[in-house]
């Protein structure tokens, strides 16, 4: 059975107040959202008919800057993921110290199954209805699973269009044409390439030509990962996405792989040709966890590495691009077999730190360079990586805790600072 993230974000959250010993009433006041919206959207279909999806968006802390949070469009959206979602967005940006508290918001749709026309319509409602809540100084929403550039640009539309002026600061992730950023596009995979490196001299594994890499998930973080990876040399012998898995042994063409993607609506890597392909995705992802590799990415959805399949998992590393995707369960166990898994919250922070970027470009109407953007969030990505590396050998625990300790511990003296109001 699928577990809840807001238990377990909860859980994870319980388990570092005690650590660091932490007050009682800012314990209390993380354990809540601030704010929870829940709004109706109809939504007019090609066929005449109207369908009303619900939508979410979550605040969960403010302190320490406005609110930032992606917007994921999926069948499966529940308000207990879009808070546990909110809640790891607070952590995220206070790990790599970037001045936002974390939100985030789902539709429970199914994109694959609307068409263009539907989609928009569904967005701009679903932004008309949230608009109440966000704002260049209050919430900044940026793109998640299923949602992209389009989407973004159809946000910023709306929200100007409602508030009778151009409001580029809204969102994040807009195409370059309205105010996006260079560098928004790949950023999260980017981020998580510059973790590899940093992870790869660290713990000294070797040239990157020797290392063999898997990857769950080829949208936008994963596909952007595996471009800097094979660009730099390393060898991704499997990866897999909704439509199947590709597996070779010698590595995977990913230059072909994302020429083939393009070729249809969905990004899909089903049909590439170059390798051995399992068409189902869940025997895919069975043969991906359980492949000798030296890295394991999982750049998917969460909840993918659980107590049923974590024994399998050979790998020495774990770096969770995608957000929630290991069990607390499924952590235990790799502590146990002494694999080391970069949290999520550290690992993709790179896309808020690029839409950080973004948001402050735009709000200065002053527009970076790409290479300025890369050196920025190199700069970030590895620090914080460091800082997070040198808490866990300090307090002997894992990257994940450290992570938590260091982004928790900063959150709560925002609180402390700003104390409670009245
Ligand atoms: P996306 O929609 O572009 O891609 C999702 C990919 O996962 C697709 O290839 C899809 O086919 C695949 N997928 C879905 N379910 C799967 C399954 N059961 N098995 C195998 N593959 C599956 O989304 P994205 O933006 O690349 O986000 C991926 C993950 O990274 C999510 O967890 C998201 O929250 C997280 N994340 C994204 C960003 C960002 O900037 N886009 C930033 C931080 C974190």
């Amino acid at each position: 059975m699928k577990e809840n993230p807001w238990e377990i974000a909860l859980k994870q959250l319980d388990e570092v107040a005690k650590r660091i010993n932490l007050e009682p009433w800012i314990h209390e006041k993380l354990r809540h959202c601030k704010r929870i919206l829940i709004v109706s959207i109809p939504v007019r279909m090609d066929d005449g008919s109207v369908k009303v999806f619900t939508g979410y968006r979550v605040q969960h802390n403010l302190e320490r800057g406005p609110a930032k949070g992606g917007i994921r469009y999926h069948p499966d959206v529940t308000l207990d993921e879009v808070k546990a979602l909110a809640m790891w967005m607070t952590w995220k940006c206070a790990v790599v110290g970037i001045p936002y508290g974390g939100a985030k918001g789902g539709v429970v749709c199914n994109p694959l199954e609307m068409s263009i026309g539907e989609i928009e319509r569904l967005t701009r409602r679903y932004t008309s209805e949230i608009g109440i809540i966000i704002g260049p100084e209050k919430d900044i929403p940026a793109p998640d699973v299923y949602t992209n550039e389009q989407i973004m640009a159809w946000i910023m539309d709306t929200y100007s269009m409602n508030v009778g002026y151009s409001s580029p600061g809204v969102v994040t992730g807009k195409p370059l044409e309205i105010g996006g950023s260079e560098g928004r596009k790949e950023a999260t995979g980017l981020g998580v390439y510059y973790i590899i490196d940093e992870l790869v001299r660290k713990f000294k594994l070797g040239k990157p030509e020797k290392l063999k890499i898997a990857v769950q998930g080829f949208g936008n973080v994963g596909s952007n990962l595996c471009r800097f990876l094979y660009k730099a040399g390393y060898k991704i012998v499997g990866i897999t996405d909704i439509s199947g898995g590709v597996f070779n042994k010698k590595g995977i063409n990913i230059d072909k792989l994302i020429k083939h993607t393009k070729g249809n609506r969905f990004h899909h890597i089903k049909g590439f040709k170059e390798g051995d392909f399992i068409e189902d995705y869940r025997k895919a992802n069975e043969e991906l966890f359980s492949l000798s590799v030296d890295i394991l990415v999982p750049a998917a959805i969460e909840n993918q590495i659980t107590s049923e399949n974590a024994q399998k998992i050979k790998t020495k590393f774990i770096v969770e691009a995608a957000n929630g995707p290991t069990t607390p369960d499924a952590d235990k166990i790799f502590e146990e077999k002494g694999i080391t898994v970069v949290p999520d919250i550290l690992a993709n922070a790179g896309g808020v730190t690029v839409s950080y970027f973004e948001w402050v470009q735009d709000l200065q109407e002053h527009f970076w360079e790409k290479r300025d953007i890369y050196r920025k969030l190199s700069l970030v990505m590895r620090k914080s990586f460091n800082e997070v590396l040198n808490i866990s050998k300090k307090e002997k625990c894992s990257l994940r805790t450290s992570a938590y300790i260091l982004a928790v511990s900063r959150v709560a003296e925002a609180v402390r600072l700003r104390g409670i109001y009245p």
